[in-house]
């Protein structure tokens, strides 16, 4: 990208499966941005509560543990490495254990508290492609482009059953009931819940390629910047 061009913030928000890390990951290479994967984060907090034997329920014990966790995202070659107190966390973040159990400890006010701060400051900068549920609405309610990412419940489940190769330990359909409830839990939850920012412009993912979709997103971050580049001239 020219280098006279504004750097601007891009969030992506939208449900489980719905293809926002990868499209977010590729959004920030084209345009070389920094990408922030916040549910990367609370699934680090899920994994080392559950470590400690935590109630998903305690927001003060987990929000202790939080405060006390170094987390770094770095670039990997893989997708976004998770660094948590110095161990890579990358792939024991990802199993079914933590996917039934994040949205709970998402829910806790005081670990919303610490990762959207963190998240902010990881944004001052700009140049970031941040993906979660809140980056619109909440944590980067300023970001220049919006995007708010979604496909139906069963595209996103066949997914993330794809992700999970060939020892899946769960069925299809199971795996689409567990999403939906995940969806409830972020949809219904009091602080930050998944939402559309009123401004944050919808893409359906279904049916069309990551590709696609990422190119749609690079197009538009283009366009804003520029804008944003003439007006400043
Ligand atoms: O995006 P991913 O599926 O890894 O997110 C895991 C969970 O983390 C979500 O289901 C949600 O409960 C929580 N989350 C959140 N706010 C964000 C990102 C993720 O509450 N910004």
């Amino acid at each position: 990208m020219n280098q006279m061009t504004a750097r601007i913030n891009i969030a992506i928000d939208g449900p489980a499966g719905a293809g926002k890390s990868t499209v977010a990951r590729m959004v920030a290479r084209d345009l070389g941005y920094i990408y922030v994967d916040t549910g990367a984060m609370y699934r680090a907090v899920t994994l080392k509560a559950l470590e400690a034997g935590l109630s998903t329920e305690d927001d003060a014990a987990v929000g202790k543990l939080a405060r006390e966790l170094d987390i770094a995202l770095l670039p990997g070659k893989d997708g976004q490495q998770v660094i948590v107190n110095g161990t890579d966390v990358s792939q024991q973040i990802r199993t079914l254990d933590i996917n039934r159990n994040v949205s709970y400890i998402a829910r806790l006010e005081s670990v919303r508290k610490q990762m959207a701060e963190l998240q902010r400051r990881m944004a001052l900068a700009k140049g970031v492609v941040m993906d979660g549920r809140d980056i619109g609405t909440h944590v980067l309610p300023d970001a220049e482009l919006k995007v708010f990412l979604t496909a139906t419940p069963r595209e996103r489940a066949i997914r993330r059953f794809k992700e999970l190769g060939d020892e899946p330990g769960i069925t299809l359909d199971q795996l689409e009931r567990e999403i939906a409830e995940r969806d409830r839990l972020d949809q219904e939850r009091e602080i930050a819940p998944l939402l559309q920012a009123p401004d944050a412009r919808l893409i359906d993912s279904t049916g069309r390629t990551i590709d696609e979709v990422a190119e749609q997103i690079v197009q538009w971050g283009l366009a804003i910047a520029r804008t944003i580049s003439t007006e400043e001239k």
